[in-house]
């Protein structure tokens, strides 16, 4: 397997991920004289601040995702490679991926954060992160999935940890998606499952700190625990997750959840590659990059977004949030500067224009710290959803993101809710053969099972 793409005499720029920052960066070089090659995991972006929606079924995955060919079909300077990034050779300017090596002249590292488990392998292998779109079907799988057990269990205890809800860090991530699981349990679940008693649902926010949000205002802060309280959630502050066993959250006080949908959205922290020098990480392993973006102790790597870290802004000196603006800005700038390099001309520094930050909790419940004004309730609420249906990318999906929430506002009710699991036909028969084995139980009429 190899890259084959031709080298020219136009320079290359190889952008490795195509999120927010990547994306912004690869967009603004289009038809610029550089060569570049987009390099993802996967084949499409995708809009992590609706993924929340995805998981508790308001929105379809493809709704908030789109493929990377199609945004760049027309663009005859952009290349796009499905490949997963190995290693950095920089003393060959030269990377290795999961399809082979390529050569750069220089290379952008954008490709983001991944879930902090905090070195807990109990969490890891039983919490379900919420940080991708495959992830979030996975999730929305795993509440339809346990619902349906619900209700066919006769064992009480086994109900219980089948309905309750443990989501862990009270970030705009936890609390949005705290949100529309009440509103799941309050709308769909005495529809959809009258058989089952929705009071024996459970839904606990666990938040580390003294306060929801810790990231925006007081008001933000006291208005979202009112909004959540109100809908039914059990917040625990200052309160710690420390192990997750037996179907169990075991808290920092001794107190125990028992739960078998255990969301972990408490924090993030960078992967790290090999090439890339110690002296080039800092804290959460983000990497170290001067006010052009450029990595320390480098000519011609340069890192955006969540997975840089810059101390140089004057009002950002332990660097700037892992959020989706000061991506988006590193990345604008940094086309900018590439630009200017192929003139001679000299780079622009970066800082970060703070454009505030918002969080929607429920229908008619937001709130947002944003132009200096500390806003709440339904203002805030269609604040949050112009912004949000401003950055979906494409018409078809806007479209689609407005239907789905105009539906539901008006009746409540969540459309995408099918268990849907993606099987390759070798996959399925395993599948097949395995449930058999186990579950089909015994076929004589006279025996229950
Ligand atoms: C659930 C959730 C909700 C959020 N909500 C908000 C919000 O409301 N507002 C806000 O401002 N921010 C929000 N954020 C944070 C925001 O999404 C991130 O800060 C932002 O995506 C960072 O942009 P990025 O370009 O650095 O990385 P990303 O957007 O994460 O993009 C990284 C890209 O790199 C690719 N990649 C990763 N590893 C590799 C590899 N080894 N090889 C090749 N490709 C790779 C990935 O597939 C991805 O496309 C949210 C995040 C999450 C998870």
């Amino acid at each position: 397997m190899s890259f084959n793409i031709e080298k020219t005499d136009k320079k290359r720029v190889v952008i490795i991920g195509g999120g927010f920052g990547g994306l912004r960066l690869a967009l603004d070089l289009v038809d610029s004289d550089y060569q570049v090659v987009l390099v993802d995991k996967n084949n499409y972006n995708q809009f992590q601040p609706l993924i929340y929606q995805v998981a508790t079924s308001g929105l379809y995955p493809s709704s908030i995702s789109f493929p990377f060919r199609k945004l760049f079909d027309k663009s005859k300077n952009i290349y796009f490679r499905m490949a997963e990034l190995r290693g950095v050779y920089a003393d060959k300017n030269m990377i290795q991926t999961s399809i082979g090596k390529i050569e750069y002249d220089y290379l952008v590292l954008a490709f983001g954060s991944r879930t902090n488990y905090f070195n807990n392998a109990n969490i890891e292998h039983a919490a379900m992160p919420m940080k991708f779109v495959d992830e979030s079907m996975g999730l929305r799988n795993a509440l339809l999935s346990n619902f349906e057990r619900s209700t066919t269990t006769s064992s009480q205890d086994e109900k219980e940890s089948l309905l309750n809800v443990v989501i862990v860090g009270g970030g705009p991530s936890g609390v949005e998606v705290a949100g529309a699981i009440a509103e799941m349990k309050h709308y769909v679940l005495p529809k959809d499952y009258p058989d089952l008693d929705a009071n024996m649902m459970n839904i606990f926010l666990v938040q580390a700190s003294d306060r929801l949000l810790p990231a925006m205002s007081e008001k933000a802060s006291k208005k979202s625990l009112k909004y959540l309280e109100k809908m039914g959630v059990n917040v625990m502050l200052n309160t710690h997750v420390n192990d997750y066993k037996d179907n169990k959250v075991i808290l920092g006080n001794g107190q125990t959840i028992n739960s078998k949908t255990f969301i972990w959205v408490c924090g993030v922290k960078v992967p790290t590659f090999s090439g890339i020098r110690p002296e080039q990480i800092g804290p959460g392993n983000r990497l170290l990059v001067d006010q052009y973006n450029k990595l320390l102790g480098s000519d011609n790597i340069f890192a955006i977004g969540d997975c840089a870290l810059m101390q140089s802004d004057a009002n950002f000196p332990k660097g700037h949030p892992q959020m989706a603006q000061p991506s988006i800005q590193q990345g604008a700038l940094l086309a900018k500067n590439l630009k200017a390099l192929l003139k001679d001309k000299p780079l622009k520094a970066f800082t970060y224009k703070d454009l505030g930050s918002m969080a929607t909790i429920g229908k008619n419940k937001a709130v947002a710290d944003i132009f200096g004004l500390k806003l709440t309730g339904p203002i805030a609420w269609m604040l949050w959803m112009l912004v949000h249906l401003r950055s979906i990318l494409g018409v078809k999906n806007k479209l689609s993101v407005l239907m789905d929430w105009t539906w539901s506002y008006f009746t409540y009710d969540k459309s995408n809710r099918m268990i849907l699991t993606a099987f390759t036909p070798q996959i399925m028969r395993e599948r097949e053969e395995l449930e058999r084995k186990s579950h089909w139980g015994d076929l004589d009429p006279n025996k229950n099972r």
